[in-house]
């Protein structure tokens, strides 16, 4: 089968900074690192690593090209992405020496993505394929409806948290994922906590503490595996991207779960995001 993901594609420039800038400060950076970044991208990788077939939906400018590239090298597949006529999404993420850090996103082409692209992109999706969007990008709700008419599972990972979109997802989801923040917010917001939600499978991950499926069965809890972390950015992507593959190779929810902690702890002890999402090979070879 296929998983089709609708979601953003950024250019991570990571500064090495002495602290965040405070409001008029100036200040010189020790060293900047250039990522393949963006919560869609890092899904799509995943999702491919682990061994699905993934179409990504997206969109780029004419200074994405490397993007692309990038993506074709990990095995996604990049029909799917167009390029349009405003810049490449870019995410300025300063780090300070404590590990605190500041992020400003530019959108720019996630959020211009035409719908004729979503359309014509779908048109080679079969019934039982799974599409997955986040928040990253326009259309994720068009998206979510025209998909669930064509008879596709819906994956809605409801980041960065938009309590509004969130709600008018809702209705066409067969699997949500939440990370405890998000998961709070939305409770804040709405007054449903995970087993109010009219969807089949609800994911809250917690970091280091695992993550509680709330399921057509009942509530399960995967742990986290010990690792010494290194970097956490990306390992909710990666859960994610490895729990769709799963669920699209047919294997029920928690051993997909359990198969996608394994690389999330991966992903933890590595620096980077993108660039650096285990394989399949990784995780079966992760005895932790
Ligand atoms: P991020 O935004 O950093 O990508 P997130 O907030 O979306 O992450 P988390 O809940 O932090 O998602 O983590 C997702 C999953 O990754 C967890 O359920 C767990 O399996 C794994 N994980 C995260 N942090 C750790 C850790 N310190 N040690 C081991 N596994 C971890």
């Amino acid at each position: 089968m296929t998983i089709w993901n609708l979601g953003g594609i950024n250019a991570d420039y990571v500064y090495s900074v002495p602290h965040i800038p405070a409001p008029g400060e100036t200040l010189d950076a020790a060293s900047r690192e250039v990522f393949l970044g963006g919560k869609g991208a890092n899904m799509s990788v995943a999702a491919a690593r682990a061994g699905a077939h993934v179409c990504h939906i997206g969109a780029i400018g004419n200074d994405g090209r490397w993007a692309i590239d990038r993506l074709t090298e990990y095995g996604v597949d990049t029909r799917t992405i167009t390029t349009v006529e405003t810049e490449t999404a870019h995410a300025l993420i300063f780090v300070a020496p404590d590990g605190e850090n500041g992020i400003v996103v530019y959108p720019g082409a996630n959020r211009a993505i035409p719908e004729s692209t979503l359309k014509q992109s779908l048109t080679s999706a079969k019934i039982g394929d799974w599409f997955i969007t986040q928040n990253e990008v326009n259309l994720q709700i068009e998206g979510a409806k025209l998909v669930k008419e064509m008879g596709l599972n819906v994956a809605y990972a409801a980041a960065p948290f938009d309590a509004d979109a969130t709600l008018q997802m809702l209705p066409y989801l067969d699997f949500l994922i939440l990370n405890e923040v998000e998961a709070e917010q939305l409770k804040a917001a709405t007054g449903q906590g995970p087993t109010d939600l009219p969807v089949k499978d609800v994911v809250v991950t917690l970091g280091s503490k695992g993550a509680t499926l709330f399921g057509e069965q009942g509530e399960a809890h995967v742990p986290s595996h010990d690792v010494t972390p290194v970097d956490t950015t990306g390992a909710g992507d990666t859960f994610t991207g490895y729990v769709i593959a799963g669920l699209d190779r047919g294997q029920p929810i928690l051993q997909a779960m359990q198969t996608a902690a394994k690389a999330a702890a991966i992903m933890v002890t590595r620096h980077g995001t993108a660039d650096v999402i285990p394989s399949l090979a990784d995780v079966r070879a992760f005895s932790g």
